[in-house]
């Protein structure tokens, strides 16, 4: 039915997803969508929940909003989140994993509030982002990668751009 695939790059805030979803796009030809921008742009959501700084995210709104968009095909969809997203539109989930020092690091130089570092901190060493991909997607396209350094993050894209390719090999659409 698609001729590209759609991946999912999701991890805890701060793992690198924006980062890789950029370099793969300008790489890949996939588009970029950033689910935090739309549901901003497309108001897919309830509000604006001051404590933890974030919008609080309508996801029938979300879902509907990316109906016409995703099933076609090509997508990197670039969120903390992975579970709502159809099995039949995913092809591949990679979750992002970062030490606990580095996201540190990363959430305290976007100063984030102590209490949503905290969380996200506690999120990452509990394993919730690889726990929920596993949960709602087959074993076999979930796949976990570093994301600690460029040269992680070089390997990452030459490896997911390398699956792409085999991808559409296997689909008849290279
Ligand atoms: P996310 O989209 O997951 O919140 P970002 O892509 O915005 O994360 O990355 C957060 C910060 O970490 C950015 O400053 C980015 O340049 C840096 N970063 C991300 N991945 C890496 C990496 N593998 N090596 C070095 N720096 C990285």
């Amino acid at each position: 039915m698609r001729d590209s695939p759609n991946i999912i790059i999701t991890g805890t805030p701060g793992v690198g997803k924006t980062t890789h979803c950029e370099l793969l796009s300008q790489r890949t030809g996939l588009r970029h969508l950033s689910v935090n921008q739309i549901v901003k742009d497309k108001g897919c959501h309830e509000g604006w929940d001051e404590e933890y700084s974030c919008w609080i995210v309508d996801e029938d709104r979300l879902l509907d909003s990316l109906e016409d968009e995703v099933p076609t095909g090509g997508c990197l969809i670039d969120w903390h989140a992975c579970d709502l997203f159809p099995k039949r539109w995913i092809d591949l989930v990679v979750v992002l994993r970062v030490d606990s020092s580095t996201l540190y690091d990363r959430l305290n130089a976007r100063g984030y509030p102590e209490a949503k570092l905290q969380e996200n901190l506690d999120a990452e060493l509990m394993d919730v982002l690889i726990q929920e991909a596993r949960e709602a997607y087959d074993d076999e396209i979930v796949v976990e990668l570093t994301s600690n350094t460029s040269e992680e993050m070089e390997e990452n894209i030459d490896r997911i751009e390398e699956w792409i390719k085999r991808w559409k090999l296997d689909h008849g659409s290279s």
